[in-house]
């Protein structure tokens, strides 16, 4: 995750939750991507440090577990730099030009110049990320596999041009689909840092009531004998995805008939939401800075033992390596 700010319940369902179910099965790495957050916020990065603690102290919060995975900053391990660049070399612009994400951001963050090279870039610093530990799977929600499959294509492309004693190098990965319930933020929009519509996993008991009070609702529900439909309000989707079926019954119900007020119903899904966030809460304030810096040293130091194995085959494949057969015995 980019360190763009504290994570908020979106990230956690969309991905934080299934991390930590993963890390049970799996040899996991996980990272703070700061240097992905340079590729939009290179203007101003001086949150960019803080952004890192807090993003770290959610992961921590929401159950990762430094024993379980690696848990690491990329730009404490410079081969993603370096794979970065060499897969730059045989990433056609075209294929960025197409990632989804590419326009859609340009439009939805108008108030940042989004030409620059890094932007344009971040799919094959990406795709470094993945691929420099050779994995056989990577965790997405849907709306990320075009990138895992970017990730796909270089590799192939790679494993075209080079190769290692006869076999490939970087393995093609497979997509993960991790459930990933969309959630919506509290002006109705997908919940996002950017559209600034998040309910926050550090957020206090009464924040979390305020953020429902003032969310939008289905708007067929004027006034409070209107009948109004869950599945057609941001408030019942909260409700589906947090609360008990038992409540949802009486949210369907109450909503259809006009027997409950919204105010009502808000509170309901406040409960739920203040249920999942408090152990997310509680385990994140025992962590004290010195300790997650530490963690994050450790984990980087993991991680770059892990790349530095896949950048010497790289290099190899590449040539990029000085050998006396190479120089034809000068
Ligand atoms: S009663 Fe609940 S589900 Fe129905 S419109 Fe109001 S907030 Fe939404």
């Amino acid at each position: 995750m980019r360190p763009t700010g504290k994570l908020h319940l979106g990230n956690y369902m969309g991905a934080l939750a299934n991390w930590v179910k993963l890390q049970e099965k799996y040899d996991c790495y996980f990272f703070i991507a700061d240097w992905h957050a340079l590729t939009s916020d290179y203007a101003d990065p001086s949150k960019i440090a803080q952004n890192t603690l807090d993003v770290m102290l959610d992961y921590l919060g929401a159950g990762l577990d430094p024993a379980k995975s690696v848990l690491f900053l990329q730009s404490k391990v410079l081969q993603h730099a370096e794979l970065n660049l060499l897969l730059g070399m045989i990433t056609p612009v075209g294929w960025l030009e197409r990632v989804p994400t590419y326009k859609d951001q340009q439009k939805n963050l108008a108030n940042k110049d989004l030409s620059n090279f890094g932007f344009l870039g971040y799919p094959v610093l990406m795709a470094s990320d993945i691929l420099l530990y050779q994995p056989r799977f990577v965790p997405v929600g849907n709306d990320q596999t075009a990138h895992v499959e970017l990730t796909r294509e270089v590799a192939r492309r790679f494993n075209q041009f080079y190769k290692l004693d006869g076999e490939e190098v970087l393995p093609e990965p497979q997509v993960l689909l991790t459930p990933s319930p969309t959630l919506p933020g509290t002006d109705g929009r997908k919940m996002s840092k950017s559209y600034g519509n998040t309910i926050q996993l550090c957020d206090t008991e009464p924040e979390v009531r305020q953020k429902l009070k003032t969310m939008v609702t289905d708007p067929a529900r004027v006034r409070r004998t209107d009948p109004g439909d869950p599945d057609k309000c941001p408030v019942g989707d909260l409700h589906k995805v947090f609360s008990t079926p038992e409540t949802m019954a009486t949210v369907y119900e109450g909503c259809r008939s006009a027997g409950i007020g919204c105010i009502q119903c808000k509170g309901w899904a406040a409960d739920a939401l203040v249920q999942v966030l408090e152990p997310i809460q509680t385990r994140r304030a025992s962590f004290t800075v010195p300790q997650v810096v530490e963690i994050l040293e450790d984990g980087s130091r993991r991680a770059r033992v892990r790349a530095e194995q896949t950048m010497r085959e790289v290099r190899t494949a590449m040539q990029m390596t000085l050998t006396s057969e190479a120089q034809g015995g000068v």
